[in-house]
């Protein structure tokens, strides 16, 4: 077995029309070699208790491991006012895809609105811990994951994301490689030392065995001196993959890699490709 199984965000692009959506986006997945699928929740979570039930049972047979990218309006530092309303699609993209079977939960934590970083985690610190009592308290096990984000002027630096998980034990980054490429925006973060300095910072913060449950997401990306604009295919990018590649290997790093690249399914076996030649792991 591959110490990390691969997958896409949202459905195989190729997935057939019929039966379509998850539990085609699962069973094509397999087809194809992939093991992990994110289920794309990021327009809202709208979703039955009967279709969450079905997705279960498709991933379980074909053994592919899911998770969620919740709605993408989630934002940690709203307004108090909009707070209640915002937190719903973190509280309902957990309790739904712990339904489907998901065991990771993926958000964006939201933006600094010109704020110091200091301020703004005051703020948004016991909301996160408010979420994550909350699952708890239902019985839910899946892992809240802010993942790490492309802009200067979004919470998600690799420091953020850390403080997020320090303060609120439970809670996980979800490591996109990508975005933290292209947040400094002056090309920098692309080296085996600073994608080893990034895997150390996480074991550091998160203990010795974080490092063997990574949730990470990975395209090629394209950035200017804000950070991200767009997602590229793998043969556009900059991003050194193998380097990035040797690092997980000497990191012993196991867990999923996600692919978010334009050709989704196509890059997500790339990467599996990737991996196998540079680990030298073979599967079973
Ligand atoms: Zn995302």
């Amino acid at each position: 077995m591959l110490s990390f199984r691969f997958g896409t965000v949202g459905s195989p692009i190729a997935t057939p029309k019929k039966p379509g959506g998850s539990v085609g986006g699962i069973q094509y997945a397999r087809t194809i070699g992939l093991d992990a699928l994110e289920l794309a929740w990021v327009q809202g979570v709208r979703v039955s208790e009967s279709t969450c039930q079905t997705i279960r049972s498709m991933a379980e047979e074909s053994n592919v491991a899911l998770s969620v990218h919740a709605p993408y309006y989630i934002n940690l530092n709203c307004d108090e006012e909009k707070w209640p309303r915002l937190r719903k699609y973190l509280i309902d993209a957990a309790h739904y895809g712990n339904l489907a079977g998901a065991t990771d939960i993926v958000f964006h934590p939201g933006t600094y609105f010109g704020r110091p970083v200091q301020e703004v985690l005051e703020v948004v610190l016991p909301r996160l811990q408010g979420c994550q009592d909350e699952v708890r308290a239902s019985g839910n096990l899946v892992t809240l994951r802010p993942e790490t984000m492309g802009k200067s002027a979004v919470i998600g630096s690799l420091e953020d994301s850390l403080a997020l998980a320090h303060a609120v034990p439970g809670v996980i980054p979800c490591i996109d490689f990508a975005h933290l490429h292209a947040r400094p925006g002056d090309g920098s973060m692309n080296t085996y030392k600073e994608w080893m300095q990034v895997l150390e910072a996480y074991r550091q913060e998160l203990g010795e065995k974080s490092v063997e449950n990574l949730h990470i997401h990975l395209s090629g990306i394209q950035y200017g001196p804000k950070g991200e604009k767009n997602h590229l295919i793998l043969e556009e990018a900059d991003l050194d993959f193998k380097a990035l590649m040797q690092a997980l290997t000497d990191s012993h790093a196991r867990g999923r890699i996600m692919c978010e690249s334009p050709v989704m399914e196509v890059d997500a076996l790339k990467f599996r490709d990737l991996w196998m030649e540079i680990s030298g792991e073979k599967p079973d």
